[in-house]
């Protein structure tokens, strides 16, 4: 039978479309996807509760147990929560709503550029400044000629590791048309309070956090918070069932304890130290972060990365986005020292 040629089958936004770029390079030490090092372990209790799921049921399609448990630690009523299969799947869910033109700030997350790419909305990235803060004239230019449906916002931002300056971010959210979405998924490492409290003044205001970084990215649980309204919105899209059983039992339980907490604290303080470690190395500079990794340029970050790899150390190279630019999520203290080590070594030392 002829073998279709897909490339002419498939619609154009997609034939140049390239996928998310998830590594899958076995390693000893893996620092490149901004987990955590610590895994929750379920106790007896969860234990047989997971084993007495009726898994030949559907789960609850409004996770309202999930809801009301990820409401209480942020304090706030669960109806102002929606869910899903990770924070992406929202993204796609707000871009499917709202539409585009869809505008970010760059480098950042790469899926917001990759979404709206696959649903056929016009994208554009404006560079941050110097300071990896958002150029604000370059954006107000951009929303006033192109009127963009969304702007994703990522504070802390991936893979720069900083905040972007508060009064910034609301001249954005002031002079946006569309809806802003700000993105805390790094939020819990950082030392500023997040944006919940602009909720109550800004209509067109969605925030999006999720528990991968926190330690239970395996579960895929991302939520938005937002204006009821908005969110019955996005809700019309959302694909029945979207978050099963295991996760949401998981996460209730996880969430009920001090354990994610603890470990946050934990990665904090060891971020803090990390980057006091990479100063001190010549030819490295880490920028400060708020985030669970760091952002770091070297000379020549293939080399570099290429030489921390074969010692079994994974980081992110972000060289294409920022020339000279890796990215080293923080792991347990052990596997700080050895990527410590590694990088020395990379860099020309002992
Ligand atoms: N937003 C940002 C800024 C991220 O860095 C990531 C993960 N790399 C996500 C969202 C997606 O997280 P999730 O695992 O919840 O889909």
């Amino acid at each position: 039978m002829k073998k279709p040629d897909f490339s002419k089958l498939v619609r154009k936004n997609i034939r140049h479309l390239k996928p998310y770029n998830a590594a899958d390079i076995r390693c000893a030490v893996k620092l490149d996807a901004n987990e955590s090092p610590y895994s929750f372990c379920l106790k007896n209790g969860a234990l047989d509760m997971i084993a007495s799921a009726a898994l030949n049921r559907y789960p609850d399609p409004e996770a309202r147990g999930l809801k009301r448990a990820l409401a209480r630690k942020i304090g706030l009523d669960a109806d102002a929560i929606l869910l899903g299969n990770g924070s992406d799947e929202l993204i796609y869910y707000l871009t499917i709503t709202f539409g585009g033109p869809v505008l970010y700030a760059v480098p950042t997350f790469s899926m917001y550029g990759i979404i709206a790419q696959s649903l056929g909305e016009r994208h554009k990235g404006i560079p941050l400044d110097r300071n990896f803060d958002i150029d604000v004239d370059r954006m107000a230019e951009h929303i006033k000629k192109f009127r963009p449906g969304l702007i994703f916002l990522s504070s802390p931002n991936n893979p720069t590791g900083n905040c972007f300056s508060t009064d910034r971010i609301l001249r954005i959210i002031e002079m946006a048309s569309g809806i802003v979405v700000l993105d805390e998924a790094y939020q819990p490492f950082s030392s500023r309070r997040g944006f919940l409290s602009l909720l109550k003044d800004y209509k067109h205001l969605a925030i999006l956090r999720t528990l991968s970084k926190i330690g239970l990215a395996a579960l895929r649980v991302g939520y938005m918070v937002a204006d009821k309204a908005l969110l019955m919105e996005v809700n019309k899209v959302r694909l029945p069932y979207n978050l099963n059983a295991l996760s949401q039992t998981v996460a209730v339980e996880a969430l009920r304890g001090s354990f994610l907490r603890d470990v946050t604290a934990n990665i904090v303080a060891a971020r803090d130290q990390l980057y006091e470690a990479m100063s001190s190395i010549p030819e490295v500079h880490p920028y400060p972060s708020e985030a669970n990794f760091i952002f770091f340029k070297v000379r020549d970050a293939d080399a570099v990365h290429e030489k921390m790899l074969s010692q079994g150390v994974l980081v992110k190279n972000m060289n294409r986005a920022v020339k000279g630019a890796l990215r080293v999520t923080v792991g347990t203290p052990e596997e700080n020292e050895k990527f410590m080590r590694a990088l020395k070594k990379a860099m020309g030392g002992k």
